[in-house]
C-alpha cells in the first residue's frame, strides 16, 4: 500500500500490514499505538538515493545507548541524520532486531501458519519507490520491548509497555521515503495483532 498522507489526518495501518509514503524535510511523523501493546517497524530511505538508508549500527554507535528516546537522532548508513525523535510517551523501543518474516515464523512459530511479516509487508509497500527487499535493514521498532540480561547478554522479546494512545514523534532532517508496519509476530505484540495509527504534520 502506498499513499501520500494528508497533513494532520490520522491514518490507520490495519493489523499485520504495512505502508510506505514520502516525508519531507521538517515534517513530523507521529506513530500512535491506538489500542496499546502493538509494535510498528519503521524504515527510512533518502528519497533521492535509496541506497542511503536508516542504520541501526550508525545510530547506536553515535547515541552510545540502545535506549533511544526524545532528543536522539537516527542516522543513515552514510552518517547523516535522517530523523530526530522529538516526542515519546513510551521511552522503550528496539533498534536491534530485523523485521519479522516468513523465516521468523519458521524459526519461532513452526506450529503457526506462516506469515510474510513486516519484511514482506515492507518489501511490497516500498517496491513502488524502486526499493528492493535486499535494501531492507534493521528497522526502528517503535514500542518493541527487547530487554537484555546484563549478566548473560540474553535477549528477550516481551510485550510492549505502550498503552492505548501512546505515541512517538519523529522530525525529518532530509526528504525521505518511510516504510511503516503494524507488526505481525505474536511475541512482539503480546500475542494479539492490532492496527497502528500515524499522522504527518
Ligand atoms: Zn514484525
Amino acid at each position: 500500500m502506498s499513499a501520500v498522507p494528508q497533513p494532520g489526518h490520522v491514518d490507520e495501518i490495519p493489523e499485520r500490514s504495512g505502508i510506505a509514503f514520502p516525508l519531507r524535510t521538517g515534517q513530523r511523523l507521529t506513530v500512535i499505538d491506538p489500542k496499546g501493546c502493538q509494535v510498528s517497524d519503521l524504515l527510512a530511505y533518502n528519497v533521492d538515493d535509496t541506497d542511503e538508508v536508516i542504520s541501526s549500527g550508525r545510530t547506536l554507535d553515535y547515541a552510545e545507548t540502545i535506549r533511544l528516546t526524545t532528543g536522539h537522532l537516527l542516522y543513515s548508513n552514510r552518517s547523516r541524520v535522517m530523523l530526530e525523535i522529538v516526542e515519546d510517551t513510551v521511552g522503550l523501543h528496539d533498534f536491534l532486531l530485523t523485521p519479522c518474516s516468513y523465516e521468523t515464523f519458521d524459526h519461532f512459530y513452526p506450529d503457526l501458519p506462516r506469515h510474510r511479516g513486516c519484511f514482506g509487508n515492507l518489501a511490497e509497500a516500498l517496491e513502488p519507490y524502486g526499493i528492493s527487499s535486499a535494501q531492507i535493514p534493521i528497522a526502528f521498532n517503535c514500542f518493541m520491548n527487547v530487554p537484555i540480561d546484563a549478566a548473560s547478554g540474553k535477549l528477550s522479546v516481551l510485550p510492549p509497555i505502550s498503552k492505548a494512545g501512546d505515541f512517538i514523534t519523529f522530525q525529518a532532517h532530509m526528504d525521505l521515503v518511510i516504510g511503516l508496519t503494524a507488526c505481525s509476530a505474536p511475541a512482539s505484540n503480546g500475542g494479539s495483532f492490532k492496527p497502528i495509527h500515524y499522522r504527518v504534520d
